[in-house]
C-alpha cells in the first residue's frame, strides 16, 4: 500500500480517537518511524505531507539526512550511546531518548544550538527497556539546570509490547501524570509540554491518553501490505 493511502487511515484513526476523547487532532504530531525503511519509502512520506522523520540508529539517520538534508525535521528517537551523539547533533531537532546525566552533558557540550529534548520514562519497568524509572525524573531534570543547551519539551516511554489495553493505558496515564507534574513547576528550561507516546500497535490508546506526539513505522510506511 502506499504512503499516502496509509498516511489517510493513520489521520482517520487519529480523528477518531481524538473525537471519543474531545481533543483536537492538531494537538497529535505524526512522526514517521523510517528505521525500517529506504530513503525512497521516506521520500513517499513526505511527498504524503509528512514535516517529521524518526530514526533510532546514528547509521540510519546519516544515511536519510543524506539524502534529504534539513528538509524534513529530524527526530532521534533510538537509544543513544554517548561518543555517538557528535554524530548527529547538528542534524536533529529532537532526541526522545535523553535517559542519563552524561548523556545530557555530552549533548549540551556538542551541541551548538537547543536541543528539545524528552526524557524517556520506563514506565513498566521491563529490564529489557531503556529510560529512567518515574520517581527519578524530576530529580534528574533538576540536575539540567547548567546544562544552556537543553531544554526538556515532554517525556517519552514505550509502552510494554501487549494487547491487554488496561496495560497500555495505565502506562500511558502514568507518563501523562508526571508531565503534567512537572508543566506545573513551570521550570523555563523544562517547559515539558509534550508526549511522546505510541507506535503502530498502540498510537490511538496513546492519544486518548494524552499523546501529543505519536511514532509510527510499520502502520504508516510499513511495505509489507
Ligand atoms: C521502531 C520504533 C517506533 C515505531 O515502531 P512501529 O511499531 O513500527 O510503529 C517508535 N518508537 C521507537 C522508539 C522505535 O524504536
Amino acid at each position: 500500500m502506499k504512503v499516502a493511502q496509509k498516511l489517510e487511515k493513520v489521520n482517520q484513526q487519529i480523528k477518531d480517537a481524538c473525537l471519543k476523547v474531545n481533543r483536537n487532532p492538531d494537538e497529535v504530531r505524526i512522526i514517521a518511524v523510517t528505521k525500517y525503511v529506504s530513503s525512497k519509502r521516506a521520500l513517499e512520506a513526505l511527498e504524503a505531507g509528512i514535516l517529521d522523520l524518526g530514526e533510532n540508529r546514528d547509521e540510519g539517520l546519516l544515511e536519510k539526512w543524506e539524502t534529504f538534508q534539513d528538509k524534513p525535521i529530524w527526530h532521534f528517537i533510538g537509544s543513544l550511546q554517548t561518543r555517538k551523539v557528535k554524530n548527529i547533533i547538528d542534524k536533529v531537532d529532537y532526541i526522545h531518548s535523553l535517559d542519563r546525566l552524561a548523556l545530557a552533558e555530552e549533548i549540551n557540550k556538542r551541541s551548538l544550538k537547543t536541543i528539545k529534548c524528552f526524557v524517556q520514562v520506563n514506565v513498566s519497568g521491563e529490564e529489557s527497556k531503556h529510560g529512567m524509572s518515574p520517581e527519578e525524573v524530576i530529580p534528574f531534570i533538576e540536575r539540567l539546570k547548567p546544562l544552556k543547551n537543553i531544554r526538556v519539551d515532554g517525556l517519552m516511554t514505550m509502552a510494554p509490547f501487549t494487547n491487554d489495553e488496561a496495560v497500555l493505558r495505565g502506562c500511558f496515564q502514568t507518563l501523562k501524570q508526571l508531565q503534567g507534574q512537572i508543566k506545573a513547576y513551570q521550570i523555563d528550561f523544562a517547559p515539558c509540554t509534550e508526549l511522546s507516546m505510541g507506535m503502530s500497535n498502540d498510537f490511538t490508546i496513546a492519544i486518548e491518553e494524552g499523546a501529543t506526539m505519536v511514532r509510527i513505522g510499520t502502520a504508516l510506511v510499513g511495505e509489507d501490505d
